[in-house]
C-alpha cells in the first residue's frame, strides 16, 4: 500500500524515546549484557529502518521475522549481525549466506533439506533455537541436536548462537518460566563449547527475570514504550511510547437534534451537537470496533460517534472547531493522553496487536 503523504492523518514516531526506552532496560541488567533490537513487523509499526538505524550506536544486532525483513536492512546498507527468527525457506539460505544474515535452525529435518539441495553452503552463520515449552519452533530431542551439529560440521556452517523463547515471562505464576529455563540451562551444559551468542529473554523475560538473562537478549515491544504484560505486572522503569497518532478535522457541522451518523445510523445526535469528520478510518487500522472510544481535541475528551469507515470516521465535539483542527489518537494534547494500551483493553486485544494494525497508508514522520 502507498503511503498516502497529501492527506493530514500520520503517525509520528519518537525515535529518542525508542532509544531512551532500550537505555532504560539495559540499565537494569548485568552490564555485559547485549542487545538485539527486534525491528520484525516494521519495527512493530514504528518503521524498521528508522529505528535500526537510530539504536545503530546502541545494540549488537536486530532480529527480524523473515528474509525479506532482513534484506530490507542488509540492503539499505545496515551491516550489524541481523538474526531471522523465523524459519528460512531452505532454498533462499544461499541468499542469506551472501548477505551475512543469520538464520535459525530449528530442526534436523529442515537441514537436511538444505543439504539435499547440494549448494554451498559454507559460512552460513546458524542460531540453533531449542524448544523449551513455547511448542512454535525448535529442538525438543538432545540426540536428533547432536545429529544437526555433526551435519552443520560437515556443511561448514558456522554455529553462531543457541536459544529460546518462553512462553509465559511476563505472567505473575513463573513455575513454567523457571522450567524452561532449567531445560535450557541443561542443554547448554551438554555442550562442549558454548557459541557466541547465547540468548533466551525477549522483552518481559529481560524486565522480570533479568537475573537470567546469557549474555544477548532481544527486545521487542519495550523498546517502542510497551508494557509486554499489558496491565498485569508494573514495570520496574519508566518508559515512553514510540509512536502518535494524528489526523485533522476537515469538516465540521453542527446537526440538529436525531442527525443519524454514519453507516447504519447506529449514532443519532440527542441534541443539538457539533459533528467533526476525520480523514482516516479502518483501512489505517483504525479498527471498526473502536466506535464509542475516544480521541483528543484540544485537551478535551471527544467521543468516536457512528461507524467508522474504511477511510473515515465521526466524532462529536464540545463546540465548533476550525478545519484543520489537530486530533491525537494516539497520543498526548493538553492533560489528557490515549495510550496503545488504551485501545488495546477497549478492543480487546495486546498492545503489541495495535501498533501491529497501523497500515502503510499511513506516513510516518519521525522526529
Ligand atoms: C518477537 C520475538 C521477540 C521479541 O519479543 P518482545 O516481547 O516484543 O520483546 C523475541 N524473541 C522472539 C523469538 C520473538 O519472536
Amino acid at each position: 500500500m502507498i503511503d498516502s503523504e497529501h492527506r493530514p492523518s500520520y503517525v509520528q514516531v519518537h525515535l529518542e524515546a525508542i532509544s531512551e526506552n532500550l537505555e532504560q532496560v539495559m540499565a537494569h541488567l548485568p552490564r555485559k549484557t547485549q542487545a538485539f533490537a527486534v525491528v520484525k513487523a516494521d519495527a512493530y509499526g514504528h518503521g524498521a529502518l528508522a529505528v535500526a538505524r537510530q539504536l545503530a550506536g546502541q545494540v549488537a544486532g536486530y532480529c527480524v521475522s523473515n528474509l525479506d525483513e532482513a534484506l530490507e536492512l542488509r540492503q539499505a546498507g545496515i551491516e550489524h549481525p541481523i538474526l531471522i527468527l523465523g524459519i528460512v525457506p531452505v532454498e533462499h539460505l544461499s541468499l542469506a549466506e551472501q548477505l551475512n544474515i543469520s538464520v535459525t535452525l530449528a530442526s534436523l529435518e529442515w537441514l537436511e533439506a538444505a543439504k539435499s539441495l547440494g549448494q554451498d553452503l559454507t559460512g552460513l552463520t546458524v542460531h540453533a533455537k531449542i524448544d523449551t515449552g513455547m511448542g512454535r519452533l525448535g529442538f525438543r530431542s538432545w540426540p536428533e541436536f547432536e545429529q544437526a551439529l555433526e551435519l552443520m560440521d560437515e556443511m561448514k556452517l558456522e554455529f553462531e548462537g543457541i536459544f529460546t523463547h518462553f512462553a509465559t515471562a511476563d505472567e505473575k505464576d513463573d513455575l513454567l518460566f523457571q522450567e524452561q529455563w532449567h531445560r535450557f540451562s541443561a542443554w547448554l551444559d551438554r555442550l562442549p563449547v558454548l557459541p557466541r551468542w547465547v540468548h533466551a529473554s525477549n522483552s518481559a523475560t529481560s524486565i522480570w527475570h533479568g537475573d537470567t538473562v546469557f549474555n544477548m537478549v532481544r527486545l521487542g515491544d519495550i523498546l517502542y514504550g510497551l508494557n509486554p504484560s499489558g496491565r498485569l505486572l508494573d514495570l520496574p522503569f519508566e518508559v515512553q511510547s514510540g509512536l502518535s497518532l494524528y489526523s485533522e478535522l476537515n469538516h465540521v457541522k453542527q446537526v440538529e437534534v436525531g442527525a443519524t451518523i454514519g453507516y447504519g445510523t447506529t449514532y443519532r445526535s440527542e441534541e443539538t451537537e457539533w459533528i467533526g469528520t476525520l480523514p482516516v478510518g479502518y483501512a489505517d487500522g483504525v479498527v471498526r470496533r473502536l466506535q464509542g472510544f475516544t480521541v483528543l481535541v484540544d485537551g478535551q475528551v471527544c467521543e468516536i460517534v457512528g461507524r467508522i469507515s474504511m477511510d473515515q470516521m465521526t466524532i462529536r465535539l464540545p463546540k465548533a472547531y476550525p478545519l484543520g483542527t489537530k486530533v491525537t489518537l494516539l497520543g498526548t494534547c493538553g492533560d489528557q493522553s490515549i495510550s496503545v494500551q488504551d485501545w488495546a483493553d477497549y478492543i480487546g486485544t495486546i498492545n503489541y496487536e495495535v501498533v501491529c494494525l497501523l497500515t502503510d497508508r499511513l506516513p510516518r514522520r519521525y522526529e
